[in-house]
């Protein structure tokens, strides 16, 4: 069993290093903000007053934060964990943040001699907790082989995209193309029922037709289709419409750095910021729907 040190144990982090303790691996924990932690030492994590003690004498090191800054802040900064990593730990930043960042990330460790690997995951809090996510990987092979039993421990699927940088500029054209068909099945849906259709018909059609897609199988967004997604919860739970707009800024940041035209995914982000400043960023992003119906309630 490994030596773990674990920063972020938000909505995701939390339940992954839940994961870990339960496979047997010792971790050493730190968030900013203290009831995360407790409840992480509960489980039987040992807890640590600042970051840089959690990649002290640890074989792996695992981060899981909201965004580019506060990972470059993390590994960068001033007090900047690099400076105090040991070159045999492995360090797996989990977070989903612009391929830039996690690229000059990489290249600093790798001038410590330190590997690291970007591993956004894909499956939200239910995976997280059900230990079913998926991780899309950039780094060495090397690097990988050596981080695939712990993640295995967190996820069913490991892809690897290719070079340090690489899982995240996968996560992100994942994350833009998700946007697109949601917001699609949306509007599909929203046409058929005005114009008489049942909603839950219309899925159902479309499922099979040439129009299927995985929002109609598992995520339907219309309200009543389908149970057990948040479209049938008032849109509470899953992935947050915040994030999709970070992701989809992430998209647009890399669209630009390399003159790529992104206009689905430019739309689709518009979409959602309007979406957003109706007052439905702490929604699910199925809630989407909700741009296109007249009805109110629908
Ligand atoms: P979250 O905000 O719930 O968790 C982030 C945690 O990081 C918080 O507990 C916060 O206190 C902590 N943190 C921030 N700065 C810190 C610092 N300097 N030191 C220590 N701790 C610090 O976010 P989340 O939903 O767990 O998402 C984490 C990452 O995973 C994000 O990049 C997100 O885009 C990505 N992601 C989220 C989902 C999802 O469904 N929530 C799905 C896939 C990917």
């Amino acid at each position: 069993m490994a030596k773990i040190g674990f920063i972020g144990l938000g909505n995701m982090g939390g339940p992954m290093a839940s994961n870990l303790l339960a496979a047997g691996h010792q971790l050493k924990v730190f968030d900013i903000v203290p009831e995360l932690i407790a409840r992480t030492v509960e489980q039987g994590a040992t807890s640590v007053e600042i970051a840089r003690d959690a990649v002290k004498e640890v074989d792996v090191f695992i981060s899981m934060l909201p965004a580019s800054v506060h990972v470059e802040t993390l590994y960068l900064g001033d007090e900047g964990i690099l400076k105090s990593i040991d070159t045999s730990t492995l360090v797996i930043d989990c977070s989903t943040i612009a391929p830039a960042s996690a690229s000059m990330v990489a290249e600093a460790a790798e001038a410590k001699g330190i590997a690291m690997l970007d591993a956004p995951v894909s499956g939200g809090v239910g995976g997280a907790v059900g230990g079913t996510l998926t991780f899309i990987v950039g780094g060495s092979d090397a690097a990988l082989e050596q981080a695939r039993p712990i993640l295995e421990n967190m996820g069913k699927n490991i892809f690897h995209a290719g070079g340090p940088g690489a899982g995240q500029v996968a996560k992100i054209c994942n994350n833009m193309l998700l946007s697109v068909l949601m917001t699609g099945t949306a509007e599909a849906l929203q046409l058929g029922v005005d114009n008489g259709l049942d909603p839950a018909v219309l899925s159902e059609i479309m499922r099979k037709s040439s129009g299927g897609n995985w929002a109609l199988e598992v995520y339907n967004p219309y309200p009543g289709v389908m149970d057990g997604v948040p479209a049938s919860n008032d849109y509470e739970g899953g992935f947050l419409v915040d994030l999709m707009i970070k992701d989809l800024g992430l998209a647009m940041e890399s669209a630009l750095a390399k003159g790529a035209a992104i206009p689905m995914g430019s739309l689709a982000r518009n979409l959602y910021i309007t979406h957003r400043d109706a007052g439905y960023g702490r929604k699910d992003f199925s809630s989407i729907q909700k741009v296109f119906s007249h009805l109110e309630g629908a």
